[in-house]
């Protein structure tokens, strides 16, 4: 379907562009790939979830996904030779551990053989956890996967949605998963998705986190919506998570060199003058790619709709991927300022957002992001004391960039 078609993630834009369609000149690089081995698959029924039965999910019909060695192959070699000499493969789902241990054995035996001299290559992987155990510990431990594991916090909140096809809750799964990676000191981060179940109790999750050993944590606002504007029951409001960012930031504060919170990183990270590690801080939506269980390309994860499609790996090299007409389209609809981005004094942290995340009455790519308020809550907190310990920490005056006002397409 094409996007311009979308009911609350898009915008009516006229015709599509062809598929192959390319600009000339030099493209904007793609950076890392996040690759979905088991398409939007997963062996869980977490009650959020937007992944599958989404009415634009390109492969509603096939309900067996798996990548083929055939498209593996064709994904490491190319990708490696396209990313010299530093190269990124991140998975994610769905549930990647459903291609199989022996899949990602695979994969680091074909980055063995095919990267070349003084390439380096990193993996990353985003699980629900249930599957780990030893085996997928001792293999991430001696590859240095990065992994992030999804847990919204102790028991009686985690399970209120992440729960398998069962309606069982998944905590005790999560826990014996997330011991395995501790045994075998494997690198991890924690995913908490802020819901309802827990965006009103920030000291609790951050405690528990702590109780743990974890040291490193991402938390993922959930905004959800049934119509236009029209909130999900696990939703949160912009105004709950701007509580529960400046409540969160406040408990980290005194404890900043111990923990990592993603949203705080990224923030320094913006207001150093360095590009975000998040791509929603990013100037444009162009820092990655996604690549499916089949081989097709699109843009972004929330994106993965016929009318965004790139290409294929098995029939077009990635610098023609990244030429496409439609990357750029994508790219630029996060440049398309609202009239409250235009005055707004963090625009040069911000960027406007997430285009996920404009649900507004039109649900356009040109409405406010949902989250916006939330944002100016945590800026008006943060940025000063990070302005402050940035500055004492490279010895010189650091305060946010100039704003930004030139699509750079
Ligand atoms: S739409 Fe949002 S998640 Fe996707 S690339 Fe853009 S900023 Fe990132
Ligand atoms: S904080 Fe709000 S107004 Fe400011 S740039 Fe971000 S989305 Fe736009």
């Amino acid at each position: 379907m094409d996007p311009d078609q979308f009911h609350i993630l898009g915008q009516a834009s006229g015709p599509g562009i062809p598929l192959h369609s390319e600009r000339s000149g030099t493209a904007p690089r793609i950076s890392s790939i996040l690759i979905k081995p088991a398409s939007a698959i997963c062996n869980l029924d977490c009650g959020y979830c937007f992944y599958l039965d989404r009415d634009l999910d390109p492969y509603t019909d096939l309900p067996q996904r798996r990548m083929s060695d055939e498209t593996l192959d064709r994904l490491v070699d190319s990708y490696l030779f396209y990313s010299y000499p530093n190269s990124t493969f991140a998975f994610q789902g769905g549930e990647p551990t459903l291609a199989g241990l022996p899949f990602f054995e695979k994969l680091v035996r074909l980055q063995e053989t095919k990267g070349r001299n003084g390439q380096s290559v990193s993996n990353a992987l985003q699980t629900n956890g249930v599957l780990l155990d030893d085996n997928w510990g001792q293999l991430f431990h001696q590859y240095n996967f990065l992994i992030g594991l999804s847990l919204d916090g102790p028991e009686g909140i985690n399970d209120k949605y992440r729960y398998n096809k069962e309606g069982h809750g998944t905590h005790k799964w999560v826990i014996r998963g997330m011991e395995a990676l501790q045994r075998n000191k494997v690198d991890f981060n924690i995913l908490c998705v802020v819901s309802q179940a827990n965006v009103d109790k920030p000291r609790e999750l951050y405690n528990y986190y702590k109780s743990l050993g974890v040291d490193n944590i991402q938390y993922i606002p959930l905004a959800e919506f049934g119509g236009p504007s029209k909130g999900l029951p696990f939703s949160i409001t912009a105004e709950q998570y701007g509580r529960f960012l400046v409540e969160t930031f406040d408990l980290w504060w005194p404890e900043r060199r111990k923990m990592r919170i993603r949203f705080f990183d990224n923030m320094a990270e913006a207001i150093a003058g360095q590009k975000p590690g998040s791509c929603t801080m990013h100037e444009t939506c162009d820092s990655y790619a996604v690549v499916e269980y089949n081989g097709d390309v699109f843009p972004c994860d929330f994106f993965v709709e016929s009318g965004w499609k790139l290409g294929n790996i098995m029939l077009d090299s990635w610098p023609e991927i990244a030429r496409r007409n439609r990357r750029y389209r994508f790219a630029e609809k996060k440049t398309l300022a609202h009239p409250e981005c235009q005055v707004c004094e963090y625009q040069s942290i911000c960027h406007g957002g997430c285009p996920k995340f404009r649900h507004g009455p039109n649900g356009k790519f040109e409405d406010l992001d949902y989250f916006c308020q939330s944002y100016k809550m945590i800026f008006a907190r943060a940025v000063g004391p990070l302005q402050d310990e940035l500055t004492k920490l490279m010895g010189k005056q650091v305060t946010m960039p100039g704003r930004h006002s030139i699509s750079p397409y």
